[in-house]
């Protein structure tokens, strides 16, 4: 599968906010983005003195979900029109869609320190849904799953300082980090989301 292999901290700088795309680094000083938060590339500063356009709030509202959650233009794209189909406020429902996306649901129970290393969590099959092993990211969580971590795989370097810590996870969700297992307890809503983002200016943009 195609994914982006440039420097993630030029993106969060790109986007003007934290991506949260490195783990443990995004929540120090060593954070580019509160080093050096200017737009990068040669005009950079430049571009900040312009007053954005209407198209520019729009297309950068979209390029920064996309790349939060690690997508490719069609793969996100793939997520508009899902949810545009389905009933409910396209917005909310891309979002929710993409929050129920396996590898955020394993960032978010905590068991990958960035969505990135929790795709390759699950690419790698460290990952089971109720009970089966599921290698596909993109697999699509609903109430009632239960995600756990591989047995053979507890023990592991990756998973051994997880194990027992404290996990913040989001309501929707609930985790047992003695035994890496977390269970799916309802739908995401949007105050679950703790990204910034204005989602019509997403939908704006596509509806052109
Ligand atoms: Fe973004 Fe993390 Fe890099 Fe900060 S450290 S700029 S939050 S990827």
């Amino acid at each position: 599968m195609a994914k982006y292999t440039g420097a993630n901290c030029k993106v969060c700088r790109r986007e003007g906010c934290k991506l949260f795309l490195k783990g443990d680094r995004c929540v120090t000083g060593k954070c580019s983005i509160e080093r050096r938060p200017t737009v990068p590339g040669q005009h950079g500063e430049a571009s900040l003195r312009k007053k954005p356009t209407g198209y520019a709030l729009q297309l950068r509202e979209k390029q920064k979900v996309k790349r939060a959650y690690g997508l490719l233009e069609k793969q996100f794209k793939t997520y508009y029109l899902e949810a545009k189909r389905q009933k409910g406020a396209t917005g909310e429902v891309m979002l929710s869609l993409l929050e129920r996306r396996l590898d955020n649901v394993v960032y978010r129970l905590g068991f990958g320190v960035s969505r990135t290393q929790c795709r390759q969590i699950v690419n790698h099959g460290h990952i089971t849904v109720n009970g089966k092993c599921v290698d596909v990211p993109s697999y699509q969580v609903k109430v009632g799953d239960v995600i756990a971590v591989k047995e053979n795989a507890i023990d592991s370097k990756q998973f051994k300082d997880i194990k027992g810590s404290k996990i913040i996870t989001p309501k929707w969700l609930e985790v047992d980090s003695n035994a890496l297992t977390g269970k799916v307890i309802a739908n995401p809503d949007r105050s679950d989301i703790d990204l910034n983002i204005s989602e019509h200016l997403i939908i704006e943009l596509y509806s052109r």
